[in-house]
Order: C-alpha cells, then sequence, then structure tokens
C-alpha cells in the first residue's frame, strides 16, 4: 500500500511522511566456553613474552642468522594444533562476517533504479484548476523517471473536492494513489488549493507526497530531503508559478536521489563488530605462531652461560644446543669453567 512521503501546506510548514516500516534488527549470541581444561590447550594457553614474568620459564631461540633471542614461556611447549587453529578462526568468520555484512549494508545503502519497464510508467499530470501545461511539465519530469525508474505524477485539485469526505490531504492522496495507480511504483504528489484562489492574497495551499511501496530500494531515506525542497519552492512560488516551481524541486533533488546513503548507527555497530573479529582471529594466529616459535625454542637452566662458538663466533648458551646454530660446528661439553 502506499504511503505518505511527507507533505505541506502554506500556513503550516512541511510534515514528514508516516513510517509504517522498520528495518529489523538482528541479534546473535556466541556461545561461552566453560570448563577448564585438564592439560595445556594450543589454543588458549600461549604465554609468550619478551619479558620475564612470574612462573613463566626462560628459553633461548635461534635464528638462521646465528642470533639468539630470549623468550620467557609458562606453558611448555605444547605443538601447534593446525585444525584447531583452523576451525577457530572459520568458527569466528562463520558468526561475525555475515553480520559485519548485513550491518555494512545498512551503514552504506546504494540506492539502486527500480525497472521503468516493469510497469505503466507513464507521468500523470492530471490538473484541475488549470495552472500547469500537462505535457511540458510531464516532460520535465523525465529526467526523475529516468535516474530512479518512479514514476513522478502530478495532480492539482481544489479543496472542496475532498475536503468535507476526508479527515486529511493525506487521506484523500491514499485513496487518489489507488484510484489512479494500480502498482506501487509511482510517485504521487498531489496539490490542493482554495477554491477562491484567485482572488485571495494569502493562498494557503497544501500538498502531499503519496509514494508506492515499491520504491523502497530508491526513495527510502530520501523521502524527507524532496520534502523539504518541494516545501521550499513551493512557499516562494504563487499559483501562477506552480509549473517552474514543481520543475525546480524535481531538478534540484534528481542529482542527489541516487546518492549512497549512509547511516552512522549502523557503520559504528559495523566497525565494533570487525574490531572483535579482527582482534580474535589475531589472537589465534599469533597463539598459534608462538606456539610454532616456541618448538624451537631451548630451556635455559639456572646455572647455563653465554658461550662463544669458536669457528664463526656466533653466541649460544650452554647446555641447549651440540652443533653451532649458524656454521653448525659441533660444541664441545661445557665443563663448567
Ligand atoms: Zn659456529
Amino acid at each position: 500500500m502506499p504511503h505518505s512521503s511527507g507533505g505541506g501546506s502554506h500556513s503550516g510548514g512541511s510534515h514528514g511522511g508516516s513510517s509504517h516500516r522498520s528495518s529489523g534488527g538482528g541479534s546473535f549470541s556466541s556461545g561461552g566456553h566453560s570448563g577448564d581444561s585438564g592439560g595445556p590447550n594450543p589454543l588458549m594457553d600461549s604465554k609468550f613474552s619478551r619479558r620475564p614474568y612470574k612462573d613463566a620459564k626462560k628459553y633461548v631461540i635461534y635464528n638462521r642468522r646465528g642470533k639468539m633471542k630470549y623468550v620467557y614461556h609458562e606453558g611448555g611447549t605444547t605443538a601447534p594444533d593446525w585444525a584447531l587453529t583452523i576451525v577457530a578462526v572459520l568458527v569466528m568468520s562463520l558468526i561475525f562476517l555475515p553480520i559485519i555484512k548485513l550491518a555494512s549494508l545498512f551503514a552504506y545503502y546504494q540506492p539502486h533504479p527500480i525497472n521503468v519497464n516493469s510497469y505503466d510508467s507513464t507521468i500523470v499530470i492530471d490538473d484541475h484548476i488549470g495552472v500547469v501545461d500537462d505535457e511540458s511539465l510531464a516532460k520535465s519530469l523525465e529526467p526523475f523517471r529516468a535516474e530512479t525508474g518512479v514514476a513522478p505524477s502530478i495532480e492539482i485539485v481544489y479543496d472542496s473536492e475532498w475536503i468535507d469526505d476526508y479527515d486529511s490531504l493525506e487521506k484523500f492522496a491514499y485513496n487518489e494513489y489507488l484510484r489512479i495507480f494500480n502498482d506501487e511504483k509511482h510517485w504521487l504528489i498531489l496539490i490542493s488549493y482554495p477554491d477562491e484562489f484567485r482572488t485571495q492574497e494569502f493562498v494557503d495551499w497544501k500538498w502531499e507526497g503519496m509514494i508506492g511501496d515499491d520504491t523502497y530500494s530508491v526513495t527510502s531515506k530520501k523521502q524527507v530531503i524532496f520534502t523539504d525542497i518541494f516545501q521550499k519552492h513551493m512557499v516562494r512560488s504563487t499559483p501562477d508559478q506552480l509549473q517552474p516551481a514543481i520543475t525546480a524541486a524535481f531538478d534540484e533533488f534528481t542529482p542527489r536521489v541516487m546518492d549512497m546513503e549512509k547511516s552512522t548507527g549502523a557503520a559504528i555497530f559495523m566497525y565494533i563488530m570487525l574490531g572483535i573479529y579482527l582482534f580474535c582471529v589475531r589472537y589465534f594466529v599469533k597463539n598459534h605462531y608462538e606456539h610454532m616459535k616456541m618448538q624451537k625454542a631451548y630451556i635455559v637452566k639456572g646455572n647455563s652461560v653465554q658461550l662463544e662458538c669458536e669457528y664463526c663466533g656466533c653466541m649460544y648458551i650452554s647446555g641447549t644446543i651440540t652443533v653451532c646454530p649458524h656454521c653448525g660446528a659441533p660444541i664441545p661439553a661445557y665443563n663448567g669453567e
């Protein structure tokens, strides 16, 4: 069913449309983990540090260039578990990526035109009071239709045509929409003038936009912008200038109607979800990498000393290796001298 896109009057300013739509929100719950594992858990136990900390053992790691560095770790040298890491990253991705994708659709929405050939997209101009030229007005609205696929239509009536039978212009406009169109792809702008407007100094016109539901992909959040623009041009014009006012309003609105729409709330939500996701993935990957590094770590005993390879001069720690990590020369047993 069509609904009001907003309207206004000369004496009362403009008003917003009826919003009977709400975009559904989603929720998700991520299951908690419970229970403590008896043994070391390759996903959770890593506490890998370059600085000593309580309960941590000291290890040495030799790199290919013969340099060594100390690391501190308390969990032992548990092997990394590829399957566990992959499953963890996969599960996080399956939970978070659809949420992030959905939030991005709300945060940044690119309107797309509806197919102008999918319905009778004739621009209907119906002027009961004789102030516009139907043909040239219809022609001036064609760029809007070309841009959006939505067919705008203008109906101009006297107040007496509806005022006794309807509570409001909005209700009359609703009925007129249903009477004139059998689709939900038009945008009817209904303008009503007092019967004596030609002799009045202050003409209290009213207008109401009535828009089909199928136009939602184009105009969703832009209707309020249009209402402001249209009201502005209406206020500036006399009844004789109605046609240029309508044309000017659409000329001003058309270049903006397909602009991307942004929602700050949805964008913030999206970035928070993205942050949590990246934090978790980074945690699992970093943890896995540290477990891999620990596979090449040698525990440093309390009485160990730093020595130098006789052949290449690179440093090593006594009691950790039997061949030089740099040149491969056998290392003599350290006798404590
Ligand atoms: Zn060496």
